[in-house]
């Protein structure tokens, strides 16, 4: 299992304190967003600007008047974009959304099995921890499923940003926050199934330097040096549990070294 520093350059001044983190916006492989994009019912093109609207109806003087409104949660833009950037396609569906596949499955036998996964908890449980699979692997297993792309993204939950403790101190490296990022990879189905990797590690990872990565500053409140500079501080993390000390081993010493001390 590889670790990686990354040292990233905010171009200006960036506030925060050692013990902060950042939440990172990663985006999907492209093979993943393709395989998925494949296997849509499509009527438009791919890269092109789509609004998904809702027809909604509003209580008025004049009676009930629905309207066709923009989707609360899935942003204008392509179906490749918000597949690549905006919806979860890693995480195992729910069952809620194992049954909304299984209404357009054509095939008797898999929507009898999309049904079972999506009502018996114990079947669902079993499935999901065994394959933990992304949803190009459940359309490959399921392969007369092929959702509408509106069916797809309105059902899909967003995809988060991670969250990675902040591994460097502004007194020292002023304008930079660098992170220590364990990358994840593991093998399904007992290490014999196919590789999983982790999407904003190797997101990371992949990224090409001097790109821009989305991010925000998170303060932790509850984790932070003693006020007092003089106190000693015993720091205990495992693994990449250490990323928040190098800020915090940082940022005494700098203090340390202003104040004429070691
Ligand atoms: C406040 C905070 C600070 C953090 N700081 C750091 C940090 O400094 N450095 C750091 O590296 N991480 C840190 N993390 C963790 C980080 O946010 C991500 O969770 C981590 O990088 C994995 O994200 P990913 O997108 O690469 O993986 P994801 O795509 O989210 O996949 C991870 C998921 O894969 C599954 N999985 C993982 N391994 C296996 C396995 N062997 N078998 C089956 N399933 C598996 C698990 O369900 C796991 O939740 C922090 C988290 C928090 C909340």
């Amino acid at each position: 299992r590889s670790t990686l520093q990354l040292e990233l350059d905010a171009g200006q001044e960036i506030q925060y304190q050692p013990g902060d983190h950042v939440g990172v916006f990663p985006c999907n492989r492209k093979e993943i967003v393709d395989g998925v994009l494949s296997r849509l019912t499509i009527r438009v093109d791919l890269d092109v600007p789509v609004q998904v609207q809702v027809l909604k109806a509003n209580n008025t003087s004049n009676g009930v008047v629905k309207t066709w409104e923009p989707h609360d949660t899935v942003p204008s833009c392509s179906l490749r974009t918000l597949l690549t950037w905006f919806l979860d396609i890693t995480t195992p569906l729910a069952p809620i959304q194992l049954e909304n596949l299984a209404s357009v499955a054509t095939d008797p036998e898999e929507q009898r099995r999309l049904l079972q996964l999506a009502t018996n908890p114990s079947a669902y449980e079993e499935w999901r921890n065994w394959k933990f699979p992304h949803l190009l692997e459940v359309l490959t297993e399921f392969p007369s499923v092929r959702p509408t792309a509106s069916l797809l993204v309105t059902h899909l939950n967003p995809l988060q940003p991670r969250f990675y403790s902040i591994s460097s101190s502004p007194e020292v490296h002023p304008g930079q926050i660098h992170l220590t990022v364990a990358v994840v990879n593991y093998k399904t189905q007992g290490g014999k199934g196919p590789t999983h990797y982790g999407v904003c590690s190797n997101f990371l990872q992949d990224f090409p330097p001097g790109q821009n990565i989305h991010l925000f500053v998170r303060s932790a409140h509850n984790f932070s040096l003693p006020l007092s500079r003089n106190l000693p501080v015993i720091m205990v993390g495992p693994g990449t549990g250490i990323a928040p000390f190098r800020g915090f081993w940082q940022h005494k010493m700098a203090l340390a070294q202003a104040s004429g001390g070691t």
